[in-house]
């Protein structure tokens, strides 16, 4: 009696666990957006100052990004606030909002294959004259406030910056022909 109790209740611990695995693998599968996972990127205004546009662009596009939106925007007190609250209570907020109010930014949202981390990577750190050569940052810029471009850090930074900077109907999906040559067989249907 004594033994059917226990495998009873260890049964009924595994099924819990297994529960528990499954809801936790739903949600990471929902989060995984595959090919479809998009991030922002902003061309900052030390880059529209200096002609950076294109050459920050092409190593997007040379990477194999699909971009799926564009615009320039003039950035307004709140969508400042909200974008760089996580650094409100620097001291060097009031001249980072100065700078990126200095002129517009080109808003740009870019799509593929683990696409957040692959921007940030080829972002390059904060502060551009520490950067990695070969970053954008590091090639392009030596300041830790004019660093050329932002880029969102995490899947769901991502997700919330996107719908910030683009209405649904801004976004386009269509079918990017080189694809058969940027990813393999395997990672295309992800
Ligand atoms: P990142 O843009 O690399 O994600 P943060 O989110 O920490 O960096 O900061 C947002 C922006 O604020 C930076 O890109 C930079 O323009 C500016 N910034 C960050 N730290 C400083 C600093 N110490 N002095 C001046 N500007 C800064």
């Amino acid at each position: 009696m004594l033994d059917q109790n226990f495998n009873l209740s260890c049964l009924f611990c595994w099924a819990r666990i297994g529960l528990f695995w499954n809801i936790i693998k739903i949600f990471s599968m929902s989060k995984n957006k595959g090919l479809q996972e998009r991030t922002l990127v902003l061309i900052k205004p030390d880059a529209i100052q200096r002609g950076l546009f294109g050459a920050i662009t092409s190593r997007f596009e040379h990477k194999g990004l699909k971009l799926v939106g564009v615009k320039m925007i003039g950035l307004d007190e709140a969508i400042l606030r909200e974008h760089y609250a996580h650094i409100a209570e620097k001291p060097f907020f009031s001249g980072v909002a100065k700078f990126m109010q200095s002129t517009p930014v080109i808003a740009m949202c870019w799509e593929g294959l683990d696409v957040v981390s692959t921007v940030r990577k080829i972002t390059g750190i904060t502060k551009a004259r520490e950067a990695e050569s070969g970053s954008i940052r590091g090639d392009f810029a030596m300041s830790v406030s004019c660093n050329v471009i932002h880029a969102s850090d995490s899947i769901e930074t991502a997700e919330k910056e996107v719908k910030r900077f683009f209405k649904e109907d801004e976004l386009f999906g269509y079918d990017k022909s080189e694809y058969m040559h940027v990813y393999g067989e395997d990672e295309r249907v992800l």
